[in-house]
């Protein structure tokens, strides 16, 4: 077994005020203030927020954590946490909306941002240069704090992983207000080993001895793995072991990306058009040769294009949905940056017209034309970015309908809430899974509507319910499927965290077993021994 020291700064260090040092932080207790931060996304209800602080600076965050020993504090991003991770309960909120520095290095392709930033101001200015942040949740007013503190994933993650994969480093203000800033490959252990922390109280903790998910991805508490990299624990542990301050992200050039949306008639056809896209893409990156190169492929069923129909989406964004179509794909195809409009038009043309698929452009279409789905595919080009927002306004209107569903049934039954599932499989188990999310929720006599990021296995089942009675029912039909994920080789969590939600902790227990669990409430005593951050998120207090 070896010992790893890493050091961290006192909350005193002068380099924590970059700007000079500010006031000490002061926390308002205004009611004003307070209302519209008592719940995130997700709508599950807490007793409220004690205060609310928003620190200007890492050091005046660190101060105030230190000088207040007893405060029960949550982070706050940009609360569009689907779990209730962002949702208080008589804690002080830290809110990082000042935290929104952001220093662009177009020649390293690296950008080092504040955790306030949220990911649309981080793409818009990275347009500026050309340049491409490519883990993009579907949410772009997440803030990047927390889509660390998530590992948020996004469409893409099929061609580029999760945030995780493009975090090169962060700094982190623990629990007692002592710093620490990780650069990814500073600290990489085996399991048998331990970390010490040399802080105002020195902190030690053994490397977990388990292996997170080997899936594309997963959100299942502390990330373990061999060998592991500490900055990966702080990555995905949803504000319980550190307040992200500051993160340095890889980029890359900015992609030329093609959007089609695609109607098929069975979904026996769908998976076969989706298992296409996919091989072909995984060949040619392979093989690191121009061809398919199909990053993100999103899945829409009947259910949705009904709620979208009714609530007169499909019509506001120009859709026409052809008779008999029982699901949908949008997919992005990356395609070669220096071809104008009219050669992408000439490519697809000529292979339409019979000539040979020679590159991406030609391949996309022959695939198309092979599933006899052109007629029903538009596609829109990357030049056309009004109607690219338009197709992909239709994929952000489904959850948006699904709440407005769920709200209107709320009004008539307060016994009703949302019922959802965010579980992954391996591509082997997705059809056979696509068919158990419809056929389980049915066999309980719950209606469900069922969408998501198809081309990672991870689509969501969400539970329609009419009445109170249905609220058990569903939720029974949530917990069957999310132990045959797991059987399957796949995650019940996998891309919104468990948060608060109580489902979702079951789920996390049901995971891992009891041992696990064990290893990691070791690993948050050792950093955070009072339990002050996030109490409540992962396991009850
Ligand atoms: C319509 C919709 C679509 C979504 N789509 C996706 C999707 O495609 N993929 C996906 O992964 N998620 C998705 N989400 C969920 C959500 O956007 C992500 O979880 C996101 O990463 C949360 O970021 P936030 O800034 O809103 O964090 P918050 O909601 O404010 O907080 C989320 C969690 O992170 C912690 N936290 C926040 N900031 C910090 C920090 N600086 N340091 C430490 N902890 C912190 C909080 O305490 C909380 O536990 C979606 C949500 C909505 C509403």
């Amino acid at each position: 077994m070896a010992i790893r020291t890493i050091y961290a700064l006192t909350p005193d260090d002068p380099s924590l005020d970059p700007q000079g040092r500010p006031a000490p932080l002061s926390v308002s207790t205004d009611p004003d203030e307070l209302a519209p931060i008592a719940k995130d996304a997700g709508a599950l209800e807490g007793s409220g927020a004690a205060g609310l602080a928003v620190p200007s600076s890492e050091g005046q965050l660190a101060r105030w954590l230190r000088d207040n020993p007893a405060a029960a504090v949550i982070v706050q991003g940009a609360l569009t946490s689907l779990t209730g991770g962002a949702t208080p309960s008589d804690d002080i909120v830290i809110s990082t909306k000042k935290m929104t520095s952001l220093r662009v290095d177009p020649a390293n392709l690296r950008a080092v941002v504040g955790a306030g930033l949220t990911l649309s101001e981080l793409q818009a200015a990275l347009a500026d240069e050309d340049l491409y942040y490519p883990p993009a949740p579907t949410h772009d007013g997440a803030s990047l704090g927390g889509n660390v503190a998530t590992n948020a994933a996004g469409a893409a993650t099929f061609k580029y992983g999760t945030t995780r994969d493009w975090v090169e480093r962060l700094r982190i203000v623990l629990a007692s207000g002592d710093v620490l800033e990780l650069r990814r490959g500073q600290c990489v252990l085996e399991p048998s080993d331990r970390v010490r922390i040399e802080a105002s109280v020195p902190i030690e903790f053994d490397v977990p001895s388990y292996e997170s998910p080997a899936l594309k991805k997963s959100s299942v508490g502390y990330y373990g793995k061999r060998p592991w990299d500490l900055i990966d624990l702080f990555i995905g542990s949803e504000g319980t072991l550190g307040i992200v301050t500051e993160i340095e992200v890889r980029l890359v050039p900015r992609p030329s990306v093609l959007t089609g949306l695609c109607f098929l008639h069975s979904v026996a056809d769908t998976l076969a058009l989706v298992t296409d896209l996919r091989q072909r893409s995984l060949a040619a990156w392979a093989a690191k040769t121009p061809g398919m190169d199909v990053r993100a492929i999103e899945y829409f069923d009947a259910r949705c294009l009904q709620m979208l129909r009714n609530s007169g989406k499909l019509a506001e964004h120009g859709v026409d949905v052809p008779p008999g179509a029982v699901a949908c794909l949008l997919f992005e195809q990356e395609i070669d940056k220096t071809l104008s409009h009219d050669e992408i038009l000439e490519r697809l043309a000529a292979v339409h017209e019979g000539k040979e698929a020679v590159e991406g452009i030609g391949e996309l279409m022959a695939v198309l034309m092979a599933h006899e789905v052109v007629e029903h595919t538009e596609l829109a080009l990357p030049s056309d970015s009004r109607r690219k927002r338009q197709l992909a306004a239709i994929r952000e209107a489904i959850p948006l309908d699904i709440s407005d569903y769920l709200r209107a049934q709320h009004e008539k039954d307060k016994e009703i809430h949302k019922v959802a599932g965010d579980m992954i499989v391996p591509m082997d188990h997705f059809a056979h899974m696509l068919g158990r999310y419809d056929e389980v929720f049915r066999q309980h006599g719950v209606d469900v509507v069922i969408f998501g990021h198809i081309s990672d296995g991870n689509v969501h089942p969400n539970g329609l319910p009419r009445q109170a009675a249905d609220m058990p029912r569903a939720k029974q039909a949530l917990w069957e499927l999310a132990q045959e994920a797991k059987a399957l080789g796949g995650c019940p969590l996998s891309e919104h965290g468990v948060g608060k939600h109580p489902w979702k902790k079951q789920m996390l227990s049901m995971y891992w077993g009891q041992g696990v669990i064990e290893e990691m409430k070791r690993i948050k005593r050792a950093l955070d021994p009072k339990g002050r951050l996030g109490r409540g998120i992962l396991w009850d207090p």
